[in-house]
């Protein structure tokens, strides 16, 4: 009998079965619509870098566009040399080529990760979005650590403790993410100790996912490996901090220790992605050497973020939000707790709502709480700001000399939309 393609979650498997597209995808399919129809949306939803990728870069890609070949299933072995060096440099960890794997994104060598070992995804909430249908699809039972936005939404050891107590021989993988994705806020040296001492007393593989560690608004991220490094793997690549996600490129940097996980990620790469575009991995050689040009971006886009969330939050702050100041990154994660009351006589109980809404009144889009794992009735967003033109403006900051400030015109002229939509929602929660 011929099947009914008609009906095709019949034959999905089970894991499958109930998980939407992912929610950041989803929301720009709305977005697109409501511009279509001819609607002012301030797209707030998906978390993109402004900037564009710098421009050595793109040279670099444009002299290797004629690379055709597949590459080690590893990645390219220069690429794996630079990112190994760019971790040397950057934390004093003697990494070699050996220790690199190269895969389509660190989100699909997250992915891979997950597959290949056993052990249960241990995440906190709020959590980057992907984490657990990643895990839910593969079938791995997934622990959440509270955190709470009175301590910045940070992760504490104690939390670990008191997961790993009752079986502390389980196997499990923490992902650790700072600055965070939703919520901008990083960790002290003294923290990172602490979770680290928690991870090595339980023999927990720590994935530092470290997306944005270039985006640390003052340039002064430390991995966590410095302090756990037998058990940790940083998770890096184009896609921030280079503004390069449509490119593909992440990056996994293990200690000789889990040299077996990296070999059992191999398996699974040889058999299903093959190997990193190859034009791709070459102009990545030039982004993770560094130098004087990337430098100058990284500083210049940090400067501008810097000031963006700084503006966005005092904003938000002196309306009646909660909301905490990021310290990296392109995000803020405000809670409209304070505005519960009015909210629900509007008939608005959940983020979800919340976010529905807001798009509709406002054209705003946010990304609900419950995305990121929060409760559906806690009345918090993530908002990325990154609705404005990256080239435009760093240009324009090259211009105002480095012993000056940012300041408001510099904003209203340069990321008006971001004023005007956060404008707004201020407006909004207080009619
Ligand atoms: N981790 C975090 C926290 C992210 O925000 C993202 C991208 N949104 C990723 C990982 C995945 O990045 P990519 O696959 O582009 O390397």
């Amino acid at each position: 009998m011929a099947r009914n393609h008609n009906t095709p979650d019949v034959n999905l498997n089970l894991n499958v079965r109930g998980i939407q597209v992912s929610a950041t995808l989803e929301i720009n399919e709305r977005i697109k619509l409501l511009h279509d129809q001819g609607k002012r949306v301030y797209r707030f939803g998906l978390g993109q870098s402004p900037f564009p990728v710098p421009q050595v870069v793109v040279d670099e890609l444009k002299v290797n566009a004629h690379h055709k070949e597949y590459l080690p299933v590893l990645g390219l072995h220069e690429l794996r040399e630079a990112v190994a060096k760019y971790h040397r440099r950057t934390e004093g960890i003697e990494y070699t080529c050996e220790d690199v794997i190269i895969g389509p994104g660190s989100k699909e060598l997250m992915f891979i990760l997950q597959l290949v070992y056993y052990g249960d995804l241990v995440i906190s909430s709020p959590a980057w979005v992907s984490y657990a249908p990643q895990a839910a699809i593969i079938g791995r039972k997934i622990q959440i650590l509270e955190t709470h936005s009175y301590n910045d939404w940070r992760l504490i050891p104690e939390t670990i403790e008191e997961l790993c107590k009752g079986d502390p021989d389980r196997p499990r993988l923490i992902i650790l993410n700072y600055p965070a994705n939703p919520t901008g806020g990083t960790y002290k040296i003294d923290e990172l100790k602490a979770i680290a001492r928690m991870a090595r007393k339980y023999k927990i593989v720590l994935l530092s996912d470290e997306i944005y560690g270039e985006l640390h608004y003052k340039g002064q991220h430390v991995s966590i490996a410095r302090y756990y490094p037998e058990g940790t793997i940083i998770s890096s690549g184009l896609s921030k901090w280079c503004g390069a996600g449509g490119w593909r490129l992440g990056t996994f940097t293990f200690p000789k220790s889990m040299h077996w996980l990296r070999d059992a990620m191999a398996v699974v790469a040889s058999e299903t992605y093959t190997s990193t575009s190859a034009p791709i991995q070459h102009a990545a050689v030039r982004a993770f050497q560094g130098g004087i040009e990337i430098e100058r971006f990284l500083w210049q886009s940090r400067r501008i973020l810097k000031l963006i969330a700084k503006n966005i939050a005092d904003t938000m702050r002196k309306t009646g939000f909660n909301v905490i100041d990021p310290q990296g990154a392109f995000y803020l994660f405000p809670d409209f707790t304070p505005f519960a009351e009015k909210l629900f006589e509007r008939g608005i109980s959940n983020s979800r709502d919340l976010c529905s809404r807001l798009l509709d009144d406002t054209g705003v889009a946010f990304l609900p709480g419950s995305v990121f794992g929060r409760p559906a009735e806690e009345l918090t967003a993530r908002l990325a700001f990154v609705d404005f033109d990256g080239s435009r403006a760093l240009a324009a900051a090259e211009q105002v000399p480095a012993d000056k400030q940012l300041n408001s015109e510099f904003l209203k002229t340069y990321c008006a939309n971001i004023i005007e939509g956060i404008d707004k929602v201020c407006e909004w929660v207080q009619k």
